[in-house]
């Protein structure tokens, strides 16, 4: 008889087979079926029905052309993706990416925990992914509209309120997806719940802006708390300067916390006295500028250029940001000697698999992306309830919802830890939590 172990093994050797070339997707494989044993030997049922073979495969998989003209007159082409993973438990619902290392490959590996990660929320939402190797940096309003509405000329088929829901991720935010839902609307008509992240006076959600950043302050909180620890007098290194970071440090700043950093590309900002996430969002978002300018506008902040994980303070919790594979085992060495005792990732997939064992090791709590980072796609959620129902809910209503979905991801990951036996290891218990409630949905629909 085959085990558990040589099962997974045998799946992954045909990921391999198919997809040679897909590391962050054979990554993101890789970080869930190092977890996924105990479930499965806890129900043969699941490897006899051969679901993680069928949940790998995503359900479909779009990529398209899409042609643009530059300012300039000249005729530009970019590569246009979505993938469909798993609607098992609802219409595909996840970002779309807008930045040049976009491929298959990220698309597949952000797709993939998309699943888990919107299951984990509670909510009907099944798994999606999409975007673009476009760059947005540097072009004029002009450029990201014309490179939009081509590309929802094309996605525009595929998708639906009941069938597929995009939405933001990095790259693209409140002004793309208004260009992306007016091309919608030209050629559709009205149909408010097809996108998420709208703006507030065409069907958007209050609180939807801050939801991922409040999401992952609200997890850390709940997480912390089990340690019997506060968020309270805490210092905490960001990185980022985006949707997410802005508003981790606005909501960690309003818990009593510290934020001494935030970054980009380039390099990053430190301020012993605490980042003022205001400025963050005048510079990253109203100028559209680097994260530099902030210390031309801040005395206590000094510049520097390259990762913020090099640099060397002390402090007590790492909330990376940013974007995938951003920490490494080196860099979550430097961590752990910092003093840093929680991570918890706002980015997804931030950790590589290195840096994941380092924490291990050194008795960092990890909290992994599919659960800390939910609070975006949780939103988006309660927008397209909205939009279903056509009333707003106010601020709080929804920012309280966030606040129970959140603590809520936190409790099913204890539990899931608690039955399984898995000390603090909140990513195995995040993986099991998601991954059960699409596979009890897949069990009951029968070989689909
Ligand atoms: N891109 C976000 C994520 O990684 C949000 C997706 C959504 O709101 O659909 O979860």
């Amino acid at each position: 008889m085959t085990t558990v172990n040589e099962y997974l093994a045998s799946v992954r050797a045909d990921i391999v087979k198919r997809d040679p070339n897909q590391p962050e997707f054979l990554e993101a494989i890789d970080n869930f079926f190092k977890t996924l044993t105990p479930v499965l030997e806890a129900h043969p049922e699941y490897v006899k029905a051969n679901i993680v073979d069928r949940l790998i495969e995503p359900e479909r998989v779009i990529q398209f052309r899409v042609p643009w003209v530059d300012d300039d007159g000249k005729v530009q082409v970019n590569r246009g993706f979505r993938v469909q993973f798993s609607a098992a438990i609802g219409p595909y619902k996840g970002g779309l990416r807008f930045h040049p290392t976009v491929n298959l490959s990220i698309v597949k590996f952000l797709g993939f925990e998309q699943i888990f990660k919107n299951s984990l929320t509670g909510l009907p939402i099944g798994g999606g992914k999409g975007g673009s190797d476009f760059d947005p940096k540097g072009k004029s309003d002009n450029e990201v509209m014309r490179f939009t509405q081509s590309f929802m000329t094309e996605l525009q088929k595929y998708i639906g309120p009941d069938l597929d829901v995009p939405a933001g991720d990095i790259g693209v935010g409140a002004r793309e997806i208004g260009y992306l839902y007016g091309q919608y609307r030209r050629l559709n008509g009205y149909q408010a719940g097809v996108l998420t992240g709208k703006g507030l006076t065409f069907g958007g959600s209050l609180a939807r802006t801050e939801a991922t950043g409040f999401g992952l302050l609200y997890y850390t909180d709940a997480l912390l708390k089990a340690q019997d620890m506060a968020i309270k007098g805490k210092k905490i290194k960001i990185s980022g300067s985006g949707n997410v970071a802005i508003y981790a440090i606005q909501k960690a700043t309003a818990l009593g916390a510290t934020v001494v950093t935030a970054s980009d590309s380039n390099g990053f900002v430190y301020d012993p006295n605490g980042i003022d996430y205001r400025i963050v969002k005048q510079i990253k978002e109203v100028e559209r500028g680097r994260i530099k300018e902030y210390a031309d506008r801040v005395e206590t902040a000094t510049y520097y250029e390259g990762s913020v994980w090099d640099f060397d303070t002390d402090y007590d919790i790492a909330l990376p940001c940013a974007t995938q594979n951003e920490i490494d085992g080196p860099k979550a060495e430097r961590l752990a000697k910092n003093g840093a005792a929680v991570v918890a990732c706002g980015a997804n997939m931030p950790c590589t698999p290195e840096a994941v064992a380092v924490f291990k090791k050194q008795r960092v709590i990890l909290g992994p992306a599919k659960a800390a980072n939910a609070g975006g796609v949780a939103v988006s959620a309660l927008e397209m309830s909205q939009n279903s129902e056509r009333l707003a809910w106010t601020f709080e209503e929804v920012d309280n919802r966030l606040k129970d979905i959140m603590e809520n991801i936190f409790a099913e990951s204890a539990a899931a830890a608690e039955e399984y036996d898995l000390g603090t290891d909140y990513l195995a218990a995040a993986n099991i939590a998601g991954f059960t409630k699409v596979a009890d949905a897949m069990m009951a629909q029968g070989i689909i």
